[in-house]
């Protein structure tokens, strides 16, 4: 059994002793001298003053692989870089390009204080082999797009069906129909069907650009959403990436069927996409949660950043009350946890060992009058000095194992595809 004693940590109001043993916290006491422990002798004492823990994050919505196509095509709208740039390149991306890109991200990820990612892409084995290696949580699904081939949409599904028998405790599978303009109605309600069958999350892109709104509207005669809805793919497992476009009526659909939507503010201002109607949302008691989307038009996967500029936007847009910070961490930490059933996002008693571990004596956190707002509006990466995630250290003291040879691989792989592309 792992036992680690996080030993003179601020939390909260004070400081403590926090004990984990294997995945899980199990006390949270004011902290004491060590001489005044009685200490086994294979408990891992970290003495972390000076520092305080926070909850890790969960990113809602990203395509991990993508970050081999960071600043490939930037400064352009959503239809121009899908159509353009981005599909043409992915056409000759491999699934090795693939593995190491993932494993780049997560990387990114776990540098900047994320313990969980929800990604939607392609050559899922080499996403979960990646995901396995890292020692993070992971919800993995390979994207489909409609060729109008039926063998293709079958394979498809059988393979969904098949990936259920090797979901663990950390690492899961998902249903992934990228949205309802790339698939046909019948294959979304298919997906559908199938993910209630495995009891297992549905994730889609909803709402993203007024295009997608009015072709819509001129195609079903319905929203996005109320198509979507009409097709039985809405539901507390169902995860919509974006969600900008919509009307109340959408809300209330959103909100009656307990769909999770995924705000990604960096990538909608950077896309120019729209802006989210968060406090709208917020006032109707949708269920929310962030996202980073994928690193080609972000172009990072800080979790952090997406706080600060959910937060801001929410403020230019309905003013300077709206969205505080306590509310915009809670979206990227506890209510991201609880939407994908896991038992962790809070810094409790019981609750799964997820945490950052941020330094204190940093000057972007100086002074600490308020924590929360040096977490959410004025600290960057940097300030991380440790991450945990299930009861075990991914990042101590700011170093990753074989981060170096991580970054050589995934840049090798980009200058090779982008020859094969050009
Ligand atoms: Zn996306």
């Amino acid at each position: 059994m792992s036992k680690i004693l996080l030993h003179n940590i601020w939390h909260q109001d004070g400081a403590y002793d926090i004990q984990i043993e294997n995945n899980r916290f199990v006390a949270i006491t004011k902290t004491k001298a060590l001489s005044e422990w009685n200490l086994a002798d294979d408990i891992q004492v970290v003495d972390a003053s000076g520092k305080a823990i926070l909850p890790a994050f969960y990113n809602g919505h990203t395509h991990a692989a993508m970050s081999l196509l960071r600043a490939y095509a930037d400064d352009m709208p959503l239809a121009t870089w899908l159509n353009e740039h981005i599909w043409p390149a992915e056409a000759k991306m491999t699934a090795e390009d693939m593995y190491h890109g993932v494993k780049l991200s997560i990387l990114e990820m776990i540098k900047s204080g994320t313990v969980f990612f929800n990604d939607m892409y392609f050559a899922w084995e080499r996403c979960a082999e990646a995901v396995e290696e890292m020692g993070l949580r992971a919800l993995v699904a390979d994207s489909f797009i409609d060729r109008g081939d039926e063998a293709y949409a079958n394979a498809f599904l059988a393979r969904f069906k098949a990936q259920q028998s090797l979901n663990t405790d950390k690492l899961r599978f998902a249903i992934a129909p990228h949205a309802m303009y790339t698939v046909g109605g019948d294959m979304l309600r298919r997906c559908a069907e199938a993910a209630c069958e495995a009891d297992q999350f549905l994730h889609i892109h909803l709402a993203e650009t007024q295009q997608e709104m009015d072709d819509s509207l001129a195609k079903y005669g319905m929203t996005p959403t109320e198509y979507l809805h009409s097709l039985g793919v809405l539901g507390p497992k169902t995860i919509v990436a974006h969600a900008i476009y919509l009307t109340d009526n959408d809300m209330d659909i959103l909100k009656e069927t307990q769909t999770v939507l995924v705000h990604n503010p960096c990538s909608n201002m950077k896309l120019a996409s729209g802006i989210f109607p968060s406090k709208a949302v917020s006032d109707k008691g949708l269920r929310v949660i962030l996202g980073t989307d994928g690193s080609s038009s972000n172009n990072n996967l800080d979790m952090r950043e997406e706080m600060k500029f959910a937060a801001l936007m929410a403020k230019l847009r309905y003013g300077a009350e709206a969205l505080p910070a306590t509310q915009v961490l809670q979206w990227a930490t506890a209510d991201a946890a609880a939407a994908f059933g896991i038992d962790a996002g809070v810094i409790a008693e019981g609750k799964l060992a997820d945490a950052v571990i941020v330094n204190l004596k940093h000057e972007r956190m100086t002074p600490s009058f308020n924590l929360t707002s040096n977490w959410v509006y004025s600290a960057d990466s940097s300030v991380i000095d440790s991450v945990l995630c299930d009861g075990r250290f991914l990042m101590r003291h700011g170093r990753v194992p074989n981060e170096d040879q991580i970054r050589e691989n995934a840049e090798r792989c980009a200058f090779d595809l982008l020859k094969r592309v050009k």
